[in-house]
């Protein structure tokens, strides 16, 4: 406990050391562009100084470090108002993938660059007709010779943009017959600063853009870049969604909790906070958010146990959603009029447009309650076809 104590004060010290005036609390939810160049610099020296991987093993140049320890280290970047940082696609969903399923060679290539934050990378999973349907993506890559040529179209792919690298799900052979259709699929690491790759901005409901079209066009990779079996990438796939979130999750919450307080003090400000109804959904918010707070850190230090990780996505895209809505509310007409420069009207107009997507990414609310239904309630599986 002292240990963990003293690793407090080192991240806390380290913090307060780096996290300078124009850095704090840049980036975020809809904010993926902002002072980009800048939040890449902090990455890399997050990095450097070793905490960016906390979470991998030793061996694979990791801190391996306890749960505990990861859950201070992302709450003490939240009170710090540490800047978002950039590296968070490879280090938390492809890396863990290639070290638990990746050949040797795929981690020497691949693991030192992404803990580094010198490679950046993206996540090619979605397309125009697979999205909760996933296992319809209709990309295909064929092999000719020692390489891979895909054609094919990604959409909403965030980042790409910025990436180095993509790992895609692409169909490489079709399902054998009478088998599903996850067979025949591949994961394959594809580089982004190719001719074949063309990527194209997706402009949001925020003005910014910060996911994308990604066209390929005989784009290649070479043959030993495939995670797991050709054909038996949906397993890869899955493994990659499984990683995604973790002991992020609560340094996310202390954040809400900046957000709430902070409109909490916005509502004083504005007189909102005499309104009976607003001072009833602030309430509220500071209830749901105790509650989702305390199902988090229980959920981290248990055996994982059916349906938890969905619970929590469901409960904290609602809560950011209710969380904008009321900023709204608070702000009053101002929320919804032309105010330049403004950067309260700004950062909660930005939260309210953006938190439409949290019940969307990461897997919609509705797919997240259809399995639980069939999982966990063990109702009869929905036909989807
Ligand atoms: C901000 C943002 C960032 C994203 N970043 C990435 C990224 O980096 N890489 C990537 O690959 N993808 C990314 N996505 C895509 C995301 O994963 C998909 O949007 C999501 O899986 C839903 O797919 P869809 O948009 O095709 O909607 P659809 O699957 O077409 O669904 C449309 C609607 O129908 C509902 N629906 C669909 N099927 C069912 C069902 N069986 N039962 C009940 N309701 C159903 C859905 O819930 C939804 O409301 C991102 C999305 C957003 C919003």
């Amino acid at each position: 406990m002292d240990d963990n104590q003293d690793f407090r004060r080192e991240i806390r010290a380290w913090l307060a050391a780096t996290v300078t005036d124009d850095l704090r609390g840049a980036g975020g939810a809809g904010r993926e562009n902002e002072a980009f160049d800048r939040r890449l610099a902090f990455t890399r020296r997050l990095a450097a100084a070793g905490w960016s991987t906390l979470a991998w093993p030793v061996e694979h140049g990791g801190q391996g470090a306890s749960l505990e320890r990861q859950v201070i280290f992302h709450e003490e970047c939240a009170k710090a108002g540490a800047p978002s940082r950039v590296d968070h696609i490879g280090v938390t969903m492809v890396g863990p993938t290639l070290i638990q399923l990746g050949t040797t060679r795929q981690r020497e290539r691949f693991l030192p660059g992404i803990a580094a934050a010198t490679e950046l990378w993206c996540q090619g999973y979605s397309e125009p007709g697979a999205g909760s349907d996933l296992a319809a993506v209709a990309t295909r890559a064929r092999l000719d010779g020692d390489q891979w040529v895909l054609t094919g179209q990604k959409v909403w792919t965030s980042l790409a943009h910025v990436a180095d690298w993509c790992f895609v799900l692409a169909r490489t052979a079709p399902p054998p017959e009478g088998a599903s259709r996850h067979a025949g699929l591949s994961y394959l690491l594809v580089p982004m600063r190719q001719p074949g790759v063309t990527v194209r901005p997706i402009r949001q409901l925020t003005g910014d853009s910060e996911f994308n079209e990604v066209f390929f066009d005989s784009a290649r990779t070479d043959r030993d870049l495939v995670v797991g079996e050709p054909g038996q990438g949906w397993r890869v796939a899955m493994a990659t969604l499984g990683f995604e979130r973790g002991a992020a999750t609560v340094g996310q919450q202390v954040g809400f909790q900046r957000d709430l307080d902070d409109l909490v003090a916005l509502a004083r400000r504005t007189g909102a906070a005499a309104d009976p109804g607003v001072r009833e959904r602030l309430t509220r918010a500071w209830i749901d958010l105790t509650v989702l707070r305390a199902h988090t850190l229980r959920s981290l230090s248990a055996p994982p146990s059916a349906g938890t990780a969905t619970v929590i996505k469901l409960l904290w895209s609602r809560w950011r959603q209710g969380l904008g809505e009321l900023a709204m509310t608070v702000l009053g007409p101002a929320g919804v009029a032309v105010v330049p420069g403004d950067p309260d009207v700004d950062r909660w107009r930005r939260l309210f447009l953006f938190s439409r997507a949290d019940t969307i990414y990461g897997g919609s609310n509705e797919i997240q309650r259809g399995i639980l239904a069939e999982r966990v309630l063990g109702l009869p599986r929905q036909d989807r076809r």
